[in-house]
């Protein structure tokens, strides 16, 4: 059984403060059968997608904290809030916009997230005089970090499977830190979803199959960022106007309504980027242009031609032939996903010219997916 040192949890959290963490809350080091267990069935229907990294032996080790960390005794859970006032563009000055995830805004949280909890256990090494071991995970362990905010009681699954955590809602991101010494655990919140069902209803793609379950294969987030080659073509016109992440089951929870905003600056918006940002401009965007761009941001994560594989998407659900143009040029693109996604948008937005140059592109097209493509478009366009 676990004994608490001097410290208490209200010093922890003091400690958290300190080192600009909104959150922190520590749970045992004890297994995690439950989530073993339905982690391992949704992996056996398949929801994980083609996220090839999620396999049973990883949910395995994330669950059994003491082959993560030989000794651990003790994890922590801290969650760092993304929200903050954001630079909404004029909507009526003509430009096609796309919208983007609030968390991938600014910084890549990766990086100066794993600090901060560095920079926590390096004091609290100070505070307790024990020189302890540590695994931090930030996304990136095979730790299922939700669970573990929930069982340190941080906050609660909610429906839409994000942690809602009072006062901020779920717009935080979470990392964990396994430690081998004891420390006091928090004390568990009293709350749930109740009856509500918002976010559910809200998916435009049904991605939230149950309460609390999500099918990867059909969240935009996931198409979006994860998903690396062709979208789905009966799934691209429910995907709006995303291009990097989705927030909708976030913006219609009413837990998150009353998020605080704690406007860290890491998530400012990175130059010529944004909440809205202007596709047209995004679609002429060459390699070199993108490296600099997304350097620090979560956004490199797709490439290139994955990210404008979703603006290609985006201009063809717009409904605006103005388009058009820029979407021609990207039929001569060097990636193929980008070609075969913007005949796909040229067949949604349709029109003579939008015709022409599908019919030109079929004539020298070698890539066998991009001829497919083009073809589809072909036979469904209107004029
Ligand atoms: Fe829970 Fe309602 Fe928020 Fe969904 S929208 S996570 S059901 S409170």
């Amino acid at each position: 059984m676990q004994t608490s040192l001097v410290l208490t949890i209200e010093d922890i959290k003091k400690l958290a403060t300190e080192c600009s963490l909104d959150v922190v809350g520590v749970t045992s080091a004890d297994s995690f059968d439950d989530v073993r267990q339905i982690y391992l069935e949704r992996y056996a229907k398949g929801y994980f997608g083609e996220m090839r990294w999620i396999t049973p032996e990883r949910i395995n080790l994330g669950c059994s904290p003491q082959d993560m960390l030989p000794g651990a005794r003790s994890i922590l859970v801290f969650a760092y809030s993304y929200l903050r006032d954001s630079n909404v563009p004029n909507e009526n000055d003509g430009v096609i916009r796309g919208r983007v995830a609030r968390y991938a805004l600014g910084e890549d949280y990766h990086y100066f997230l794993k600090e901060k909890i560095e920079l926590f256990l390096d004091k609290l090494k100070v505070i307790t005089g024990k020189d302890f071991a540590s695994r931090i995970s930030v996304d990136s362990g095979p730790v299922i970090d939700r669970a573990v905010a929930a069982r340190a009681g941080v906050g609660w699954y909610g429906k839409n499977t994000n942690i809602l955590i009072p006062g901020y809602g779920s717009w935080v991101l979470l990392g964990t830190a396994l430690v081998d010494i004891d420390l006091p655990l928090s004390s568990h919140i009293r709350k749930s979803c109740g009856s509500c069902t918002r976010c559910i209803s809200a998916c435009p793609t049904g991605a939230l199959v149950a309460p609390g379950v999500l099918d990867s294969r059909r969240c935009i987030s996931y198409l979006t960022i994860e998903l690396k080659g062709p979208i789905p073509r009966d799934l691209r016109p429910l995907i709006g106007d995303w291009i990097f992440g989705c927030d909708i089951c976030q913006e219609v929870c009413p837990v998150n309504i009353k998020g605080k905003k704690p406007n860290h600056p890491e998530f400012s918006d990175l130059p010529g980027w944004g909440h809205r940002p202007d596709l047209v401009s995004l679609m002429r965007m060459t390699e070199d242009e993108f490296r600099n761009k997304f350097r620090r941001s979560p956004v490199k994560r797709t490439k290139r031609r994955g990210l404008l594989r979703n603006v290609a998407v985006a201009l063809g659900n717009s409904g605006d032939r103005r388009a058009v143009p820029v979407l021609v040029e990207a039929l001569s693109d060097h990636e193929p996903l980008v070609r075969g996604h913007a005949a796909w948008a040229l067949g949604r937005l349709g029109g003579s010219e939008a015709k022409y140059a599908l019919e030109s592109r079929l004539q020298i097209e070698e890539d066998s997916y991009v001829r497919e493509e083009i073809q589809l478009a072909l036979d469904e366009i209107e004029v």
